[in-house]
């Protein structure tokens, strides 16, 4: 019961097969009390059926990209929880056609949108939890090897997250005197509905399964451990780091991954 009388705000479920969702079940099996949200009314009825199978947890809506809906979800929050220990930001969205072909097509309104809703999204988050961590907190995010390295297809999301990696640190920096830690989890390629956007992902999958060290594509549990593992007392020194949940694919140079 590592996050035993521990509340945490999980941001970005949208099915079962969601990393935020196994990182929830991490959490919940650790015995921490939930409060999650879902985008839009499409995703509402899908979320809240997934959310009401864990005992005493519940969704409100928030879009990222809209600052009175975040602080109506930290409102929310505060009713029902009175405080938070942690918060899971696992969002992304850049629109579909940035996501196919080169990055030099990107458009000015697609690199806006992928930059709003997956990298500031994370700062209004956390700015609006804070005053909610009254008793420290750690603030989770998901991020991809694509931010440092050219992965084709991912193009503007790459960018989008360097932009959140920047993030984790300058928040870190600024949130370590209130004892808040932030860090980001670094996962391998997932077959998940936001992974579904990016052409070419059961390539990558496979590609992935053939080459990382341990010779596996990543699952969300693995992600969901190391997920606990970050916002329970355990990492209680790290903040403003990127742990690789990958099975070691990014420590390998190209060449080794054509052997
Ligand atoms: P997912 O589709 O299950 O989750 C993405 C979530 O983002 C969804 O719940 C969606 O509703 C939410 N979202 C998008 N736009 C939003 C907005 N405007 N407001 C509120 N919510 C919004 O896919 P996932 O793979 O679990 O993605 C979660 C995170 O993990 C993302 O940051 C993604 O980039 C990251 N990640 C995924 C992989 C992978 O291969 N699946 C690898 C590394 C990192």
């Amino acid at each position: 019961m590592l996050l035993k009388d521990k509340k945490g705000l999980i941001v970005g479920v949208a099915n079962k097969h969601s990393i935020a969702w196994a990182i929830a079940q991490a959490a919940a099996q650790a015995g921490a009390q939930l409060l999650f949200n879902y985008q839009n009314e499409r995703l509402r009825e899908n979320v809240v059926e997934l959310v009401n199978t864990m005992p005493g947890a519940k969704a409100f809506p928030c879009d990222v990209a809209d600052d009175t809906q975040i602080d109506a979800l930290m409102k929310h929050a505060a009713q029902e929880l009175g405080r938070l220990d942690f918060l899971v930001h696992s969002v992304a969205f850049a629109p579909r056609e940035e996501l196919a072909g080169q990055f030099l097509n990107t458009t000015r309104q697609g690199f806006a949108t992928a930059l709003d809703v997956s990298a500031y999204s994370l700062v209004a988050l956390t700015r609006a939890a804070v005053p909610l961590m009254t008793d420290g907190g750690s603030v989770v995010t998901l991020t991809y090897l694509g931010s440092e390295r050219v992965v084709p297809h991912y193009n503007v999301m790459g960018v989008a997250k360097a932009a959140l990696e920047a993030s984790v640190r300058y928040l870190a920096h600024d949130l370590g005197p209130k004892n808040i830690r932030v860090n980001a989890i670094s996962a391998g390629p997932i077959k998940t509905l936001a992974a579904r956007g990016v052409s070419g992902i059961s390539k990558m999958v496979d590609h992935h399964r053939e080459v990382a060290p341990l010779r596996r594509a990543t699952e969300q549990a693995e992600v969901g451990d190391t997920a606990l593992f970050l916002v329970s007392p355990l990492s209680r020194g790290i903040t403003g780091e990127i742990i690789y949940v990958d099975g070691g694919y990014h420590i390998l140079g190209s060449l080794a991954a054509l052997e």
